[in-house]
């Protein structure tokens, strides 16, 4: 495929080529709502080795979430403080935790799993400190529900890729002529496009926060590839497309990633 134009299936390809390069991501464990809720909140700005080591020793000093109940402060803290923003963390977690004793006892909080994704999304962010890409994880991870959790790789990557904007043609954009593909991220004037009418993409694109990007992905994305995708563009931006300095020139999708095609012309 040339640079000059971009498949109108991108999202579908970049899919099956992470699927050829990758393989297809392994399952991850099993967990109740509430451990995932956990150990997301455990996951926010740290790596998933520190999350999941704090998470584990939380779980071995605290093998039944009702002893948390009655954990002080610093015990948990202490525990926990390895996975770094200790206090936040340990604060979030015992809030956290009478909320959901009241609304289930035995301390799963499998209930999630029978709601909608919306109603989903509308109680775990109820939480003081649970916001959009958290509780996609738990319901995507937990639940299986077909949520699309963007975090920092994912956002990176997909918006070098130029995923959000993946499907549309230029006939769809409204533009007769091609169009150079965004020199960057930063919000464009029409007059600096050289157009008369705006780009809808364009703007889009410029503007998407983690949350739009969230919301695309989660329209745009068929279900049953949400979840390989997620995990495969997460490890495409741990190995590859590094925030730095991506490895371009061993991805498998220069010819078309919208910032290398940029980078290349
Ligand atoms: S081609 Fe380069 S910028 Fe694009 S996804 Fe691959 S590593 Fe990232």
């Amino acid at each position: 495929m040339t640079g000059g134009e971009r498949p109108t299936n991108l999202i579908s390809l970049v899919n099956q080529r992470l699927l050829a390069g990758f393989g297809k991501p392994e399952r991850r464990p099993l967990r109740s709502p509430l451990d995932e809720l956990i150990l997301a909140i455990l996951s926010q700005n740290t790596t998933d080795v520190n999350s999941l080591a704090a998470f584990r020793r939380l779980k071995n000093r605290f093998p039944q979430w009702h002893a948390l109940l009655s954990a002080t402060y610093k015990e948990v803290l202490d525990t926990i403080k390895t996975a770094g923003l200790g206090p936040t963390k340990t604060r979030r977690i015992l809030d956290l935790l009478p909320q959901v004793r009241q609304i289930d006892p035995d301390l799963t909080m499998d209930f999630v799993c029978s709601m909608s994704l919306e109603k989903g999304y509308e109680f775990l962010t109820s939480f003081n400190g649970v916001g959009a890409k958290t509780a996609a994880c738990v319901l995507l991870f937990a639940c299986g529900k077909p949520a699309f959790p963007v975090d920092t790789h994912v956002f990176r990557v997909a918006r070098r890729i130029g995923l959000d904007h993946a499907s549309r043609t230029r006939e769809q954009s409204g533009v007769a002529t091609p169009l150079p593909w965004p020199k960057d991220h930063a919000p464009r004037t029409r007059e600096q496009s050289g157009m008369a009418t705006p780009l809808p993409w364009a703007k889009d694109h410029a503007s998407r926060t983690r949350q739009q990007m969230q919301r695309f992905l989660e329209q745009a994305v068929p279900e049953d590839d949400r979840y390989n995708l997620h995990m495969n563009l997460i490890r495409l931006g741990r190995e590859v497309c590094l925030a730095r300095a991506p490895r371009c020139g061993r991805c498998f999708l220069q010819d078309v990633c919208e910032h290398h095609l940029h980078q290349g012309s």
